[in-house]
């Protein structure tokens, strides 16, 4: 569409197609905005899947980058290196709760991470395979590795690549009665899930419902799991969402925002399971590499602090705001909900199924957005966006929705005549 073909050409014959990328080159940007290779200018209100949240180009995190670029780039782990190491104590201090860190390269790998940690835990109790059972909700994404894959409870990521590992039960989100059932059955050694969840809808947990699950993991010696990828790091307008919920965790996993663009994930460990793992257990070769750590140290400093903290709820105020004012005109939407700068904007039934032609429209009106599933629009822009920001990608929201709308419109007085 705006791209040379030649380049878009590259990736419909080489890459393996498991993906569907708009049809632009993005080249370059700077805070909120990017640009492609024909010049034309987005607001980027998905911010690489919740990735850049401090925006493009951040000169401090290019300025750790480039420094370490030029230190040493990599050493494996069989030798010590200074970022990770303050970056572990630094995450722990932060946490709360941590106790110890693993670092790894993505969000899947932290969660595998995580699995493996509530199994070792388990069989360090002397329980036996069939009682380490992990819950997990439908609706909820953790990852596309084979364990991460089928701790997802949706089907659409499953199939085809069974069998499957054991292990895993799935739960309706926020469903109390169901949780209790299950844990009566004796066989659970973890919860797992997202505080809010992003791929299956931007859906967050019912008040208490966290707490809840707590409970029950106390009662019933069970590991909390807090899959913090993408709701974490700032996103709801606390470092950690769960904060928010109350509850102390066991182990939480981050990644997506954590190096803010550069790959790196990390597991936090709470004291039931911070020794459980010991030397040979678990491992990586590039997981905590200097480059990672470096750049994921500013991101912390960065995004702990009250000032992109209080953004993040000021820019969620007039977004918000901004979404209902398009409702009221357009009436479009059956919900607005998510925390912070992690929105859903759920379509009408009557528009239901059609977000991916949303972001068509959004595109071609300079406005990066994201969906989660068919029926929901997703926002999680840079948390240091500007009201500027806000402003502009709430015009080109309108206007690429008026586009949407039309097309059908014009269809539907067609059938009338
Ligand atoms: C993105 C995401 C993951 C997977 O992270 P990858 O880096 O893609 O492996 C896991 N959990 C949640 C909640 C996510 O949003």
């Amino acid at each position: 569409m705006h791209a040379p073909p030649s380049l878009i050409d590259l990736g419909k014959r080489y890459w393996l197609p498991v993906y569907k990328p708009r049809e632009l080159v993005l080249d370059y940007g700077k805070g909120a905005r990017v640009w492609d290779t024909e010049g034309r200018e987005y607001i980027d209100f998905g911010a690489g899947i919740a990735v850049n949240a401090l925006g493009h180009a951040d000169p401090d995190l290019v300025a750790a980058l480039a420094t370490q670029a030029h230190k040493l780039w990599h050493s494996s782990n069989v030798f010590y290196t200074e970022p990770p190491l303050r970056l572990a104590e630094e995450l722990v201090r932060a946490s709360g709760f941590a106790e110890r860190v693993f670092f790894c390269n993505s969000g899947a790998e932290a969660n595998e991470a995580a699995i493996k940690l509530v199994r070792k835990w388990a069989a360090s109790k002397g329980r036996g395979p069939e009682r380490r059972t992990i819950i997990t909700f439908h609706g909820s994404f953790h990852g596309r590795t084979l364990a991460t894959v089928t701790a997802t409870a949706q089907p659409k990521y499953q199939q085809g690549y069974e069998p499957l590992p054991a292990g895993f039960r799935y739960l309706d989100f926020n469903d109390v009665a169901a949780l209790e059932a299950t844990f009566a059955e004796g066989d659970v050694a973890a919860v797992m899930l997202e505080p809010v969840q992003g791929e299956g809808g931007v859906l967050p947990a019912a008040p208490g419902f966290i707490r809840r699950v707590r409970e029950l993991c106390d009662a019933h010696d069970a590991l909390l799991v807090l899959d913090e990828i993408q709701c974490g790091m700032g996103r709801t307008g606390t470092l950690f969402a769960h904060v928010q919920d109350h509850v102390v965790p066991d182990i939480v996993t981050l990644a997506k925002a954590l190096g803010c663009g550069f790959p790196i994930g990390a597991m936090l460990a709470g004291p039931k399971v911070a020794e459980v793992m010991q030397f040979g257990a678990h491992g990586t070769t590039f997981g905590g590499n200097p480059m990672g750590a470096a750049v994921a140290r500013v991101a912390l400093a960065k995004l702990a602090s009250p000032e992109v903290l209080l953004n993040v709820e000021r820019q969620a105020n007039d977004l918000r705001k901004g979404l209902a004012a398009i409702h009221a005109e357009l009436g479009l939407f059956a919900e607005v909900r998510g925390r912070g700068l992690m929105i859903g904007a759920v379509l009408a039934d009557s528009w239901k199924g059609r977000a991916g032609e949303v972001l068509d429209h959004a595109a071609a009106h300079g406005l990066l957005l994201l969906q989660a599933g068919p029926d929901v629009l997703r926002f999680v822009p840079p948390l240091t966006l500007s009201d500027e920001d806000v402003a502009q990608g709430l015009l080109r929201l309108r206007a690429a929705l008026l586009d949407f709308m039309r097309p059908a419109d014009t269809a539907a007085a067609e059938m009338s005549r």
